[in-house]
């Protein structure tokens, strides 16, 4: 079932890769298991996937414990301070860093372990006050912040567009995320490398895609509905 939906929606980036003429090793799909049981990341792993998304640091930790295949676990959601040591070091993108707060614990715990923390900065692209992430107009500031911390190392922006109907609605979201990652990249900032833009879910990954998501972080059409509102 899941390996059956994974195929699917892996024929649909590499179709949109097609479409606007990118290489299909340019999109990294993320299988975004959270709230999903271990067999069924498992199942994934058997059809050879390797990258795997997670929203909170103390389910992430678990699942890493009962699944010993090296795996590329991506962290994608809102992080407290006082859960970094369950992701520093077991992470190998933190997509989700929103603060100046953050990076410094971030950075606090990376120096303890003595490891090198890959970071997006995640950009409020819509503005919604429901949702985390830097405002727009402060997202270089804070990316030349973390950027000078010296365990981490920001590798490009991450959002999260709006729950729509139309994935076009999120067209203009994705445009300026890739303009705006552009011009960071002109800067030429130390410790700053902005080839990462993740961006996308189940409703409208393909046009993340066609407008330039490097990493594309999908769950349901995958796993299936989840139960929990999250
Ligand atoms: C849950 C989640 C996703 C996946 O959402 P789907 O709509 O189920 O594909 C992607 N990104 C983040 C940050 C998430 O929390």
């Amino acid at each position: 079932m899941v390996t059956e939906n994974y195929r699917k929606v892996e024929a649909r980036v590499a179709a949109a890769c097609e479409r606007c003429g990118r290489k299909r090793e340019e999109v990294t799909l993320i299988a975004v298991s959270k709230t999903k049981p271990v067999e069924m990341i498992q199942e994934l792993i058997a059809a050879g996937v390797r990258d795997f998304g997670e929203n909170k640091a103390q389910e992430m930790k678990e699942k890493i414990e009962q699944i010993t295949d090296p795996l590329r676990w991506h962290f994608i959601g809102h992080l407290q301070t006082n859960k970094v040591k369950y992701v520093v070091g077991r992470a190998c993108l933190i997509h989700s860093v929103s603060s100046l707060h953050l990076a410094e614990a971030i950075q606090k715990e990376a120096d303890k372990k003595n490891v090198q923390c890959p970071v997006l900065v995640e950009v409020n692209i819509a503005n919604e006050v429901t949702k985390s992430g830097i405002g727009e107009a402060d997202a270089v500031e804070l990316v030349r912040q973390v950027a000078a911390l010296p365990n981490l190392k920001v590798r490009g922006l991450m959002a999260i567009a709006p729950p729509v109907e139309d994935p076009e609605e999120n067209r203009p979201y994705f445009r300026e995320m890739r303009r705006l990652a552009e011009s960071i990249r002109e800067m030429g900032l130390p410790g700053v490398s902005m080839e990462e833009l993740s961006m996308g879910m189940t409703g409208d990954f393909e046009v993340a895609i066609e407008e330039g998501a490097t990493m594309v972080r999908v769950g349901t059409a995958i796993f299936g509905e989840r139960l929990k509102a999250d």
